[in-house]
């Protein structure tokens, strides 16, 4: 029988098709029993029922997606998303889910000093930090691909997500969160790989394909494009990471508009064959 223990799949790949209760049944009723959580999705039905759901397909939960956005230099903006970030802790503990997947913010609304969007950010972490180790969640730092440093991430490589945990002298209340899709490109990826050992709490795959036609909404399954995700997947278990490997796949062109158990059924087949 194949071996789908590892296999986990984020909830983004089907989120126009599935609903949080269909997803649960949808990738339990294919054999797959981790996956990642988007938060919108979750308010739809709420995280008590949620979680009644999640228990009765023994469906582990991954990470949720997504806290952060904390670069407003606006006091109200930026205590917004600091409760939202404190209500994503809230709701990781109850889904007894590996980490919350923080997200930096872009550029606040009419500035151009990414310098201080850095370290407004860096201020926040330091606020919720304390609260996540109460809470025993791990906020998962994920560097994205500097294409949206301005309007989703100032925090755009693993050297620098690894400089930020130093910075905090942040235990494991803080991790980083590996994206083939926002690190292949990197020359210092193998090494800042390495220097995160220890750190790594999730690991995410798709593509990166050729001739892609946006910048945030048209990722490639594994296979389709040019990443070597196998290499990537190999160094970041070089470092003792033997977590899951979260497919998550944000496609307005292709996948979000397939048939969704065809979507799962080319995951799972990609999945064993050799590309990752
Ligand atoms: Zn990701």
């Amino acid at each position: 029988m194949s071996d789908f223990s590892r296999l986990a799949i984020n909830q983004f790949t089907t989120l126009h098709q599935w609903s949080l209760p269909q997803a649960i049944e949808g990738y339990a009723r294919h054999g797959v029993h981790a996956m990642g959580v988007v938060r919108d999705k979750l308010h739809e039905v709420g995280v008590s029922e949620a979680n009644r759901l999640l228990k009765a397909h023994d469906m582990k939960v991954t990470c949720l997606c997504v806290g952060g956005l904390l670069t407003d230099s606006d006091p109200d903006l930026f205590r917004a998303n600091l409760d939202s970030t404190r209500r994503a802790i809230d709701e990781a503990a109850e889904l007894d889910a590996d980490c919350v997947v923080f997200v930096a913010g872009g550029l606040p609304e009419g500035s151009r000093d990414l310098a201080v969007a850095r370290a407004r950010c860096l201020e926040g972490l330091a606020e919720v930090l304390p609260y996540a180790k109460r809470a025993g969640v791990t906020l998962g730092l994920e560097p994205l691909h500097p294409m949206i440093c301005a309007f989703r991430s100032c925090l755009s490589t693993l050297g620098q997500a690894n400089d930020w945990i130093e910075a905090l002298g942040a235990g494991p209340e803080l991790g980083i969160v590996v994206d083939v899709y926002h690190v292949w490109w990197d020359p210092d990826m193998e090494r800042e790989i390495e220097r995160a050992a220890g750190r790594i709490v999730s690991f995410h795959v798709c593509d990166w394909l050729m001739e892609t036609t946006d910048l945030r909404l048209d990722r490639g399954m594994m296979g389709d494009g040019v990443i070597d995700i196998r290499r990537i997947r190999r160094l970041v278990e070089a470092t003792g990471y033997d977590g899951f490997r979260e497919v998550e796949i944000f496609s307005e062109r292709n996948w979000w508009r397939r048939d969704p158990d065809e979507v799962v059924e080319i995951t799972k087949a990609r999945y064993l064959s050799d590309v990752i």
